[in-house]
């Protein structure tokens, strides 16, 4: 139907209607002083969001622009990195810094399985030489629904001494908690069409000072994603080159929803409705695909036994206007993707999950009781802490 989609993808995300009504305003000067308060309180929102003192930069572009500025402003030619690989985005660290002749070495999990943090500390404790620079890894692996433990690997470079931690939090940050300055990281990417609630084009990026220190020495080649011009201008409440004035109207809109909820009420509830979707597809007979006590706050990957996910999401599509994501790579037809991530509330997961059971339903596939799936949720989702 006309204008009824509902978007239940790991990104874009929906969009509240304040912070749709925020971009239909015409675009104001870049350089005038009323955009520099636009600036100017931004960047003060998203040091609250990342938990930080660090500057956090805003980019012109999608997600991946904050992971490539992440590598060549940190690394330079030749240096040596180890990068988690457990999904897509890990594999998408792997190229970045390989199309950056960075020499890789990949630690790898199965894809469904979480990073084991114990390989990262005997890679790191065997490192004598100090030849390591970066461990780079995914927080919460899109692809299949797996929530990375950062704060342990983080920890483990710490102890390394040299080495920096650069981190995707693109579907963590504002789903759980990421608190950059206690856990110690150095690097953090994110995406305005994820947790932001708002359409995609901003990026973010936040270094530390280690960070810093490493910019001044990096001599990979760049030039739109160089990051001293950013953060030279952030200072003056200003950017570089003419920034997507109007998606800051909407990043100011989204990040003052998100602050009247509270960081705390966020990651509690994608932490509830992560547990109602695994809970609900489970009732249904349907497995979750991450492995136990992994899963994401903000995707549940589903391994349907069956029936082909694809038929599955597109019957979802046509029947109730709700878009599911579908599995990558080899997960293609074995796996879909719920999102719940960013503007999301009860209402958003019952709808889900009795959508997808009435369309097992309809196919003569529903193999547990009729509602089984959105009783076990309701019951999560009334869950008194
Ligand atoms: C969406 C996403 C990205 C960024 O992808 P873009 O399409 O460049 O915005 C990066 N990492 C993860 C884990 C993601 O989910």
């Amino acid at each position: 139907m006309q204008d009824k989609l509902t978007l239940m993808i790991p990104g874009p995300t929906p969009v509240p209607e304040t912070v749709l009504k925020s971009l239909g305003q015409h675009p104001i000067g870049h350089r005038s002083t009323e955009f520099q308060a636009i600036v100017s309180k931004t960047s003060e929102q998203l040091q609250w969001l990342h938990q930080t003192k660090h500057d956090v930069l805003t980019i012109t572009g999608s997600g991946t622009a904050a992971m490539e500025a992440g590598i060549i402003n940190t690394l330079s030619k030749g240096d040596k990195v180890l990068c988690g690989s457990n999904g897509k985005f890990g594999e998408r660290w792997v190229k970045v810094a390989k199309a950056y002749e960075i020499d890789v070495e990949v630690i790898k999990a199965n894809w469904g399985e979480a990073l084991d943090p114990e390989a990262f500390r005997r890679a790191l404790e065997a490192d004598k030489n100090k030849q390591i620079q970066a461990v780079i890894i995914t927080h919460s692996e899109t692809s299949t629904g797996v929530l990375n433990d950062l704060e342990t690997i983080s920890q483990y470079v710490h102890a390394h001494g040299k080495a920096i931690i650069i981190a995707d939090c693109v579907t963590s940050l504002g789903a759980c908690n990421v608190p950059m300055d206690k856990w110690g990281l150095d690097v953090i990417a994110s995406g305005s069409q994820k947790g932001y609630m708002m359409p995609p084009g901003l990026s973010f990026v936040a270094l530390s000072q280690r960070a810093w220190e490493l910019q001044k020495k990096s001599n990979l080649p760049k030039f739109y994603l160089d990051l001293n011009p950013y953060k030279k201008t952030a200072e003056k409440n200003s950017n570089p080159f003419t920034p997507a004035v109007n998606l800051y109207f909407a990043l100011e809109s989204a990040l003052e929803i998100m602050q009247a909820e509270g960081l705390e009420a966020i990651y509690a509830r994608h932490a509830r409705h992560s547990k109602a979707a695994q809970t609900g597809m489970q009732a249904m007979g349907m497995p979750v695909f991450s492995a136990k006590g992994c899963g994401s706050p903000a995707i549940t990957a589903v391994a349907p036994k069956n029936i082909d996910a694809e038929q599955l999401r597109k019957a979802v599509k046509e029947k109730y206007d709700i878009l599911l994501a579908g599995g990558q790579d080899h997960l293609k037809g074995k796996v879909f993707r719920i999102g719940h991530l960013g503007f999301v509330n009860d209402r958003d997961i019952l709808t889900a999950i009795a959508a997808i059971e009435a369309t097992l339903y309809s196919l003569d596939l529903l193999e547990s009781k009729m509602g089984a799936g959105v009783e076990a949720a309701s019951v999560v989702l009334n869950e008194k802490n």
